[in-house]
C-alpha cells in the first residue's frame, strides 16, 4: 500500500485534542499542518515540519482542511418533484406532513433504476461539497415491498441505513393507523430489518403519537436495529423523551423543546440533531441551538435532504445557517457536521482526523473554516478524500 502526503495546509481541524501541536478548543486545530494517509486511513496527523516522508505528496497551497461533513440525516430514495408545494408555501401556505403523500405515490411508481439514480446523483452533489458519510432512509414506499427495495438500493451506497415505515401512515390505512403500525412492526419489520442499521419514526401530530413511536421503535430494537426519532419539529410532543428513553442514537428536528426535553437530552446519551434546512424551507422557527450547547447537550448538524421540507444536500449551507440564525458559533456547527454526525451515527472512525481514521478530509479554499459560514453560499471546497481516494 501507498502513502500520500498531503502538506501545507493553512489549518487542519482534527477534533481530536491528542493530535500533536494542536491548539485549544474541540476542533483541535493544527496551524501549517499535514497528514499521511496509507490505503483507506490516516496514519499521521500534526505539524507540516515533522511530517513522515510518503511515497507522493499533495500540497494543499496553503488551505485550510477538516474532516469530510457526516450527515447523519438525509432521505435520499424517492422520486417525483414537489417545486409547486415549495412555491404554494413560500406564497403563504404552512408546512404540513401529509405532503410526504406525493413523494409516496411518485415512489411507488418509480422503478428501481429511477430510484437508485436518484440517489446516486445526489450523493455525488453532496460529495462535491465535502460530504464523505450519508445516512439516508426509506419511508416514501409504505408498503413492505417498497420499503424493503428503497432499504437494499440504499444499502449499495452506504452503510448508515434507516428503515423509516413511519413515516406517515400509508394512505391504504388512513382509517386504521392502528393496522399500519401493525404492518411497520410485523411483516414489514421483517422484510427490512436485514437492510437496515437503524429504525426510526416520525413522532409528531399528524404522524405517530408517543404510544405508536414507542411500538416501531421497540418492535426494531428487538430486530437488533437501533432507534433514532424524528422528534419535536413541528410542535412539542413526546418524541425527545422517548428517545432519550429508549437509548436512541438521536432526537433529529429538536425545533420546539421544553426545559424537560433538554434536561433530558443533557443526562442522556442521545445526540440532539438539528436540520435547519427544513426550518428555512418551510419558514419555521428555529431551533435554539445556543440553549442546548450551555446546557450541555452534543449537537449534529445535517441536512435533513428531501423533497419536501429540505431540498439541499449542503452541509456548508446547514453550517451558514446554524451560525447566523441559532446561535453557534462558527466552531460548533464545524464540530457538529462533522464530529456531531459521527457522534449521531455512533461512529469513531469518521468525523477526525487522527492515525487511524477514515481518511475523510476536505480542502477548502479559505484561509479557516470560518469561512464557511462567513461566505455562504459560495463553493469553497476544492479537494475531497473519502477513504483515502481523491474523489473531487
Ligand atoms: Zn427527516
Amino acid at each position: 500500500m501507498s502513502t500520500t502526503l498531503i502538506t501545507n495546509i493553512g489549518v487542519l481541524v482534527t477534533n481530536d485534542p491528542g493530535v500533536p501541536g494542536c491548539g485549544p478548543g474541540p476542533l483541535a486545530p493544527v496551524p501549517d499542518a499535514a497528514v499521511v494517509i496509507d490505503g483507506d486511513r490516516f496514519v499521521w496527523a500534526g505539524p507540516a515540519r515533522d511530517a513522515p516522508a510518503a511515497d507522493a505528496v499533495h500540497d494543499a497551497g496553503g488551505r485550510a482542511a477538516l474532516p469530510g461533513f457526516v450527515d447523519s440525516h438525509s432521505h435520499l430514495v424517492f422520486a417525483g418533484d414537489r417545486t409547486a408545494e415549495f412555491d404554494a408555501r413560500m406564497s403563504g401556505q404552512p408546512y404540513r406532513a401529509g405532503g410526504i403523500r406525493t413523494t409516496v405515490a411518485a415512489t411507488r411508481a418509480a422503478s428501481d433504476t429511477q430510484l437508485e439514480a436518484g440517489l446516486t446523483r445526489y450523493l455525488a452533489e453532496a460529495l462535491r461539497q465535502g460530504t464523505t458519510t450519508v445516512e439516508t432512509k426509506s419511508g416514501y414506499g409504505l408498503t413492505v415491498h417498497d420499503e424493503a427495495r428503497a432499504l437494499e438500493i440504499a444499502a449499495r451506497h452506504t452503510d448508515e441505513v434507516t428503515y423509516l415505515g413511519a413515516h406517515i401512515v400509508a394512505p391504504e390505512y388512513a382509517d386504521d393507523p392502528a393496522g399500519y403500525v401493525d404492518l411497520v412492526t410485523g411483516p414489514m419489520l421483517d422484510a427490512c430489518a436485514p437492510h437496515a442499521r437503524w429504525v426510526d419514526v416520525f413522532c409528531e401530530r399528524g404522524a405517530f403519537d408517543g404510544d405508536q413511536a414507542r411500538a416501531v421503535l421497540t418492535a426494531g430494537m428487538e430486530r437488533g436495529l437501533t432507534p433514532r426519532v424524528h422528534a419535536n419539529q413541528l410542535g412539542h410532543g413526546p418524541g425527545v423523551r422517548l428517545a432519550v428513553e429508549l437509548g436512541a442514537a438521536s432526537a433529529d428536528h429538536c425545533t420546539h423543546l421544553t426545559d424537560a426535553d433538554i434536561d433530558a437530552l443533557a443526562s442522556g446519551s442521545t445526540v440532539a440533531t438539528l436540520l435547519p434546512g427544513a426550518e428555512f424551507s418551510t419558514r419555521a422557527p428555529w431551533p435554539d441551538a445556543r440553549r442546548l450547547l450551555d446546557a450541555g447537550v452534543v449537537l449534529a448538524l445535517s441536512t435533513d435532504c428531501n423533497p419536501g421540507s429540505s431540498f439541499t444536500s449542503s452541509v456548508p449551507f446547514c453550517i451558514a445557517l446554524a451560525v447566523r440564525d441559532m446561535g453557534m458559533t462558527p466552531d460548533e456547527a464545524v464540530w457538529s457536521a462533522t464530529a456531531g454526525g459521527a457522534a449521531a451515527l455512533r461512529r469513531t472512525d469518521i468525523g477526525r482526523v487522527t492515525p487511524g481514521a477514515r481518511a475523510d478530509l476536505v480542502l477548502l479554499d479559505a484561509p479557516s473554516t470560518v469561512h464557511l459560514a462567513y461566505r455562504p453560499g459560495v463553493p469553497l471546497v476544492t479537494d475531497v478524500w473519502r477513504g483515502g481516494r481523491k474523489e473531487v
